[in-house]
C-alpha cells in the first residue's frame, strides 16, 4: 500500500545520515542540509541527481525516507517532497526491474550503451 504522503518533514530529526551516505557511499550529491539563517534547517533532495538507489532510506532510522514500487513507478517520499520515477521494463520477461535514472548512471559509469541494460538480471 502506497503511503499517500507529500513529504515526511515532521519525521526528520536532521541527523544528516542520509546526506553522508548519498555523498560518501553512493557518490551522488542528491541530499543537502540547508540552514536558513534563523536557526532553522532542513534536508533538501535534488531529485535530478538522485538515482533512486534506496541507500538513504535504508540508513534513515526515523522512517523519513520511504521508497516503494508500484507497477512501472518507484515512489520516493522525503522530508522535502514526493517524487515518482519511471522503472525500466525487462525486454524479455516484462518485469520492471530498476529506475531509468539508475540505469543511465550505471551505463555512464561502465561506459556501456543503454541497450546493455535492456534485460533484467534474471534474463541476462
Ligand atoms: S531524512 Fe532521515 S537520515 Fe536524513 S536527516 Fe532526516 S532523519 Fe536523518
Ligand atoms: S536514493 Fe537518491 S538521494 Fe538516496 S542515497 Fe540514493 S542517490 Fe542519494
Amino acid at each position: 500500500m502506497i503511503e499517500m504522503l507529500n513529504n515526511t518533514k515532521d519525521r526528520c530529526t536532521l541527523c544528516k545520515k542520509c546526506v553522508g551516505v548519498c555523498r560518501k557511499t553512493v557518490g551522488r550529491e542528491a541530499i543537502s542540509y540547508v540552514e536558513s539563517g534563523n536557526g532553522n534547517a532542513s534536508i533538501v533532495f535534488d531529485f535530478d541527481k538522485c538515482i533512486v538507489c534506496g541507500s538513504c532510506a535504508y540508513i534513515c532510522g526515523d522512517n523519513a525516507i520511504i521508497i516503494e514500487d508500484a507497477g512501472d513507478t518507484r515512489i520516493m517520499i522525503t522530508p522535502s517532497g514526493r517524487k515518482e520515477f519511471k522503472l525500466k521494463k525487462c525486454a524479455k520477461c516484462g518485469y520492471y526491474w530498476a529506475p531509468e535514472q539508475q540505469i543511465k548512471f550505471m551505463a555512464e559509469k561502465a561506459n556501456l550503451p543503454l541497450s546493455s541494460f535492456d534485460l533484467c538480471p534474471d534474463c541476462r
